[in-house]
């Protein structure tokens, strides 16, 4: 395989760079570059060591970097492996780069030298995906998800539940062969439980994936509420601005207005709405569809009620509208009013918006809202992912069907095989080269 370099920290200029190098030509590739303060070769250093030098070309010093030295297969990529770290500047680190290219290395295609770590067996194609949305986590939750699938934790469910299948393969194969009885493990009513329950399983899983996707792309939230119920102040209390306009005439916030604001570990996609009113002004009216319009694709309602006022009929109706939704209901304006919120089978926070004040207590509420276990980390990071798991379930419960009617229980094994192929897929498997190609094609180059 070539030996490939690449620029891996961001096409910016900035304090440091880093310019890695793979491939078995990279230790004599550095050696012809890089001088070292101590004088010692790269070729006689050890992996994870690193030393102090000039990198020059043509006898020109380009500058002073440091480098370090992987050894295969104890590196990222499973290769021999240098990394060199120089000052961050854009010419710079681009003319050190094409010293490199000109002493034999390729350029790094996007995520080769990540698809060389999986190509190595170093990691697995569901842990190697996990990198880019370790890179591209925007929060604690994301970071969380990514984590997790990069341990190797999804994949090694995906493995445990293939094997318990594989192991009723065994057990179908050894019967067809010569067993008189049927072993134990293939009875009917014990075989179509465990069935169901590993069906159930995969599903639960997937059904997570929607959770993660709005985890990792921001909860899309609307503000909602009668108007002068202080959303527009809630709006500005989050934002940390005056973004919308708060003013105490009733329907002064006519459009929606979107902010992204981050409450701890969340990322809210936050949609100040027209006041739900019944009203004549036909702006205002469009502004209140636009509100309806962002209800139905909202992941989080965040209800603004007046404390002073009090719940009204109104009010009750939008929290039974939103029922399918996840709600928390914002008891606002409690420093005009010691009433009590009311009790309603929904999350509450009591505030006063126009007061400064953390956001501590709602982002324990999102918390419970959107549950941060290590169950709900458990899930498919992108479509690939999930449709396996998907297909997997769908092809256990074809089996299921197939052991709850047939009185041939052999029927179901073709079945119980494709769904442990479709789980095996989930690490690589006997995934095509297209499949391959189509994940790193995703990355950026230098990873
Ligand atoms: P919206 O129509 O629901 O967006 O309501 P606004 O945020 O525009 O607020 C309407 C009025 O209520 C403004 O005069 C705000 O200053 C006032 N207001 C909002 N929240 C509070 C609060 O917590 N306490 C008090 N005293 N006034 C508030």
């Amino acid at each position: 395989m070539k030996t490939i370099a690449a620029i891996s920290t961001p096409d910016a200029a900035g304090g440091i760079a880093m310019i890695r190098i793979s491939g078995a030509e990279s230790i004599r590739i550095a050696d012809e570059i890089f001088t070292a303060a101590n004088h010692v070769k790269v070729s006689e250093m050890r992996g994870y060591t690193c030393a102090y030098g000039t990198v020059s070309e043509n006898g020109e010093q380009l500058d002073d970097v440091v480098l370090t030295v992987f050894r295969a297969p104890h590196s990222y990529t499973g290769e021999d492996t240098v990394e060199i770290t120089c000052h961050g500047g854009i010419y710079l680190t681009k003319r050190i780069l094409m010293a490199i290219y000109l002493h034999g290395a390729e350029p790094a295609a996007a995520g080769e030298f990540t698809k060389r770590a999986f190509l190595n067996g170093k990691l697995t194609l569901s842990q190697a995906e996990a990198v880019m949305d370790v890179i591209q986590a925007d929060g604690d939750a994301a970071l969380r998800q990514a984590n997790y699938v990069k341990a190797g934790k999804l994949g090694r469910e995906m493995q445990q539940i293939s094997d318990v299948l594989v192991d009723l393969m065994s057990a179908f194969a050894y019967w067809l062969d010569d067993a008189e009885e049927c072993p134990p493990e293939l009875e009917r009513s014990g075989l179509i439980e465990k069935l169901h329950g590993i069906e159930s399983q995969l599903r639960d899983m997937s059904s997570r994936y929607q959770d993660g996707l709005v985890l990792r792309s921001g909860i899309r939230t609307v503000l909602l509420g009668k108007p002068n119920a202080g959303k527009s102040s809630v709006m500005n209390w989050l934002c940390g601005t005056n973004r919308s306009i708060v003013t105490d005439i009733a329907g002064t916030t006519r459009d929606v207005v979107t902010e992204q604001v981050k409450i701890g570990a969340f990322t809210l996609l936050l949609s100040d709405t027209a006041g739900l009113r019944d009203t004549d002004n036909a702006i205002e009216s469009i502004g209140i569809s636009q509100a309806y319009q962002a209800l139905d694709t909202a992941d989080l309602v965040l209800y603004v009620v007046d404390a002073s006022i009090g719940m009204t009929d109104d009010d009750y109706e939008m929290i039974r509208r939103c029922a399918d939704r996840r709600l928390i209901l914002l008891w606002n304006k409690t420093d005009l009013s010691e009433s009590d919120p009311p009790q309603l089978s929904v999350l509450c926070l009591t505030l006063s918006a126009i007061q400064e004040q953390s956001t501590d207590r709602l982002e324990q509420m999102l918390r419970e809202c959107f549950a941060l276990t290590e169950t709900t980390c458990a899930a498919p990071l992108n479509e690939r992912q999930n449709l396996l798991i998907l297909r997997a379930a769908e092809a256990i419960s074809v089996a299921v069907a197939a052991a709850a009617s047939s009185d041939e229980l052999d029927m179901i094994y073709a079945d119980l095989e494709q769904a442990a192929s479709y789980l095996r897929d989930f690490d690589g498997g006997e995934v095509t080269d297209d499949v391959i190609d189509g994940v790193f094609s995703k990355f950026c180059v230098g990873k």
